[in-house]
């Protein structure tokens, strides 16, 4: 199963990938995982994506459709994947589109997490204190000023990706505000009834 979870930072898409990687036995692609190990790692794209990542802006499509591209090839990637995070811009989805096909793969569904922005600076602080509960280091980007950054991008470069999906008939939109356990029973159930939109089923209707 390959998928997308889009969603504005803080909608939960990360705790509902790695509840589709135990479920479905895939792996979950972050892209911001993948630059934060960069940056601690203090690789070339790491020191690239550092300030960036700082300020809440994007890194540029052609270092994350790199990194993921180099990601997919892996082999525990072959049983599937959960991207959270990419793509991020319709750039990145017409090059994802293009990764898919060279690489003879699929696209199962994309995944709407909607949430209500009110909601989402409160989640972050809910994030930031338990991490600083679990002794974890606090995200650079998890604060007031950087997430204001991280949602102005959302709504003006990764918004526009839900048009996006919807036209091409792989959306399904889940809310997202609804307690853990039953946005994860919603994205089962969407997944459930979904039919997977395969190229060569597009090709038999002409799209
Ligand atoms: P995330 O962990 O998905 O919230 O991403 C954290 C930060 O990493 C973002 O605010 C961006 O600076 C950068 N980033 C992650 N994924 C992408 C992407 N697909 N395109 C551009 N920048 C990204």
């Amino acid at each position: 199963m390959r998928l997308i979870l889009l969603g504005p930072p803080g909608a939960g898409k990360g705790t509902q990938a790695q509840r589709l990687v135990q479920t479905h036995g895939i792996v979950q692609l972050s892209t911001g995982d993948m630059l934060r190990a960069a940056i601690a790692a203090d690789t070339p794209i790491g020191r690239q994506a550092k300030d960036i990542m700082a300020r809440g802006g994007l890194v540029s499509d052609e270092v994350v459709v790199g990194i993921i591209s180099e990601r997919m090839d892996k082999p525990d990637a072959r049983n599937g994947f959960v991207l959270d995070g990419f793509p991020r811009t319709v750039a990145q989805a017409e090059a994802l589109e293009r990764l898919l096909a060279e690489k003879n793969l699929d696209l199962d569904g994309v995944i709407e997490l909607r949430v209500d922005e009110g909601a989402l600076l409160s989640r972050i602080e809910r994030r930031i204190t338990e991490m600083t509960a679990r002794g974890e280091k606090v995200r650079a980007d998890d604060n007031p000023e950087a997430l204001k950054a991280r949602l102005d991008a959302y709504r003006a470069q990764t918004a526009p990706l839900i048009d996006h999906y919807a036209r091409k008939g792989m959306l399904k939109t889940i809310d997202g505000m609804a307690p853990i356990d039953d946005v994860t029973a919603a994205i089962d159930a969407a997944l459930g009834r979904q039919n997977p939109c395969r190229r060569g089923e597009k090709a038999a209707r002409g799209g």
